[in-house]
């Protein structure tokens, strides 16, 4: 069989189910944002004299990888190389952040031709060290090697994250309401040109969500916020319905954009229904951000559907980007 016909998400599956069963240090494995290990005396902060078990809140260490491929993800030609760095690292950055984490270390990796002016990956570096010190995130390694053709920036991130503020994708309940940050739509309106002004980063968002305690489940919409909800349901094993009048579309963009449009790094999250209002005045109020209820979990026998003012319902287009298809 060809990857075409197994697709990206067919091939995770495949090679994860091939795997030997994760040890007991791993909290959350592959399926999702990042991984969360237990790692021993892993505490915050590091002079901290006091012992392990006296520690409430303890930390569990975060990581996730992230993959940029020239004529995949970006065309030289539309793209700056700042911009390029920039977003390398923005994107491994949501992913912490959903996890209601806090991003710490990174290690970064470049394929890149032979050809290519040395004046070009510095400009690269230079967009991934813009945002490396606003994030106070250290570069400590990574690697360098020629590709025949394409170039590719490829960054591993680590982070912490108290144990109490994990937030899973698997964790939303029957009765949830279905929360987003900002607005969708933008990026597919603008076919992906990618104005680097406005790359934004949720993880102040996500950290206030992660420590309100509120929240049953997160997810960042990387893939699309229709991708970002079935994830959340296939990994909780549940249903949803998502309000299309209730969806958060952004200026310009069409709904149909917002939907399954992706390449915006937003947050989708769950919490009980009777609490989803205070939640998203707490986040409104805390960071600036509109937050928006855009739909509610149901059971997993009611599928997900997309339900409209009239209360008809409609169903899903197979959304998002997959690889290999
Ligand atoms: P995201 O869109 O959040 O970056 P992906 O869709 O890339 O996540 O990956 C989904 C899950 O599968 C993640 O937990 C990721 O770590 C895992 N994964 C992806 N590729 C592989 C692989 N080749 N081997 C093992 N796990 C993988
Ligand atoms: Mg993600």
């Amino acid at each position: 069989m060809k990857l075409s016909q197994l697709g990206e998400f067919g091939l995770i599956d495949l090679l994860a189910k091939g795997l030997d069963k994760p040890s007991a240090r791993v909290v959350v494995g592959i399926g999702d944002d990042a991984a969360a290990l237990r790692i021993s005396n892993f505490q915050f902060p590091i002079s901290n004299k006091i012992p392990s078990s006296k520690i409430q809140n303890k930390k569990l260490l975060l990581i996730t990888t992230d993959t940029l491929v020239e004529n995949v993800h970006f065309r030289l030609k539309n793209t700056s190389f700042f911009y390029l760095g920039y977003k390398a690292l923005a994107i491994n950055i949501s992913d912490i952040a959903a996890m209601g984490g806090d991003p710490t270390f990174a290690l970064v990796t470049i394929g890149a031709n032979k050809n290519l002016p040395v004046s070009k990956i510095e400009e690269l570096y230079r967009g991934i060290k813009n945002l490396a010190r606003k994030y106070k995130i250290d570069i400590v390694g990574g690697d360098t090697v020629a590709s025949p053709r394409e170039l590719i920036v490829s960054i591993t991130l680590l982070g912490e994250v108290a144990e109490n503020n994990l937030l899973l994708r698997s964790n939303a309940k029957v009765g949830d309401a279905i929360l987003v940050t900002g607005s969708f739509g933008k990026p597919a309106a603008d076919e992906f040109r990618i104005p680097s002004s406005e790359f934004r980063i949720r993880l102040k968002e996500a950290q206030s969500i992660a420590k309100s305690g509120l929240a049953t489940a997160m997810i960042d919409s990387s893939d699309g916020l229709v991708r970002s909800i079935l994830e959340i349901c296939k990994a909780s094993k549940v249903g949803a319905r998502i309000w299309l009048d209730s969806i958060p579309v952004a200026e310009d963009a069409t709904l149909e954009q917002a939907l399954y449009g992706g390449e915006e790094y937003e947050l989708v999250f769950t919490v009980q229904r009777s609490k989803a209002v205070e939640l998203k005045t707490l986040i409104e109020k805390r960071t600036g951000t509109k937050v928006s209820i855009v739909g509610e979990i149901v059971s997993q026998k009611n599928a997900i559907k997309l339900v409209d003012v009239h209360g008809v319902t409609h169903a899903l287009k197979s959304g998002g980007y997959e690889h290999f298809r």
